[in-house]
């Protein structure tokens, strides 16, 4: 997929997916806007890809205005924007529902689920008036099933995906592209958290069960492909051999 011209804004990506997807779009030709509450590691990833291809946005999801200026400070600096990456997400608190922290609860619906909106919210208008634009989601297979001491994380990833789907109806038919990426389990720093953690089966997967963070970094190149058109308003699984095959991977 060939990217030059295209300008792409990615949440997360000081680090695992998020990091990898802005080497793989600045590879394939994409001006990249790389937003993360850790301004070094954004700065650092900036410097590697070089001051005419990356914009490091330190940035919280969380809040609305934060994200509504990086999409301006984007658009300023690179004059358009044709794909958001939704990817900033957290999992803890890992802990029963009966027990769990009620404000470390509900923050991680502000930032996997309100920050997925706020995302879509400040993008949309830009991408509209430029006639489309693919705004893409990083899901997870939890928003199909509880898994245990997740009930944080399970709920949001199901409301981002709704999202997804809201999206595609309401603006659809406006050119916009709106697609979720269930990655399967990757080696991050969120399953080092949740190797940790000791609860449940994800928590006992051997680390060798996991793909690498440029497997879905290259998936969601691939999903902005027209090839990918089936899946508007859908998810496509990282899992399905017939995507890995479709992406390159095997
Ligand atoms: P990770 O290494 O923990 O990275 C998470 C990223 O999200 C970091 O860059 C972090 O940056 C950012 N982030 C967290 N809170 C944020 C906030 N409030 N504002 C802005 N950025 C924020 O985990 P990962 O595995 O790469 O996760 C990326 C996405 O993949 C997540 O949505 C996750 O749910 C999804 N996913 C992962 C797996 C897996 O097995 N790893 C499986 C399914 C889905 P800062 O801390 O610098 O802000």
């Amino acid at each position: 997929m060939e990217m030059s011209g295209k300008v792409v804004m990615i949440t997360g990506a000081s680090r695992g997916i998020g990091a990898e997807a802005a080497r793989v779009f600045a590879a394939a030709g994409a001006k990249v806007a790389l937003l993360a509450r850790s301004e070094e590691a954004v700065a650092d990833l900036a410097g590697e890809l070089g001051p005419e291809v990356a914009l490091a946005i330190p940035c919280d999801v969380s809040r609305f205005w934060e994200v509504a200026a990086a999409v301006e400070a984007t658009v300023k600096t690179f004059g358009r924007l044709d794909v958001l990456v939704n990817n900033a997400g957290m999992l803890e608190p890992i802990a029963h529902l009966a027990e769990a922290d009620p404000e470390a609860w509900c923050q991680v619906i502000d930032v996997n689920l309100k920050g997925v909106f706020n995302g879509m919210r400040a993008a949309l208008p830009v991408m509209l008036g430029q006639g489309g634009g693919t705004i893409l989601t990083v899901g997870s297979g939890a928003a199909h099933g509880p898994v245990e001491a997740w009930s944080a994380y399970c709920s949001s990833k199901a409301g981002a995906l709704m999202l997804t789907r809201m999206v595609d109806k309401e603006n659809g038919a406006q050119g916009i592209r709106a697609l979720s990426l269930s990655p399967g389990t990757v080696a991050t720093q969120m399953q080092r958290d949740i190797k940790a953690s000791g609860i449940n089966p994800v928590s006992q997967l051997d680390w060798s069960d996991h793909i690498a963070p440029d497997w879905p970094a290259k998936a969601l190149l691939w999903m902005c492909s027209p090839e990918a058109d089936g899946f508007k308003g859908a998810e496509v699984s990282l899992r399905d051999e017939e995507i890995r095959r479709k992406v390159g991977l095997i």
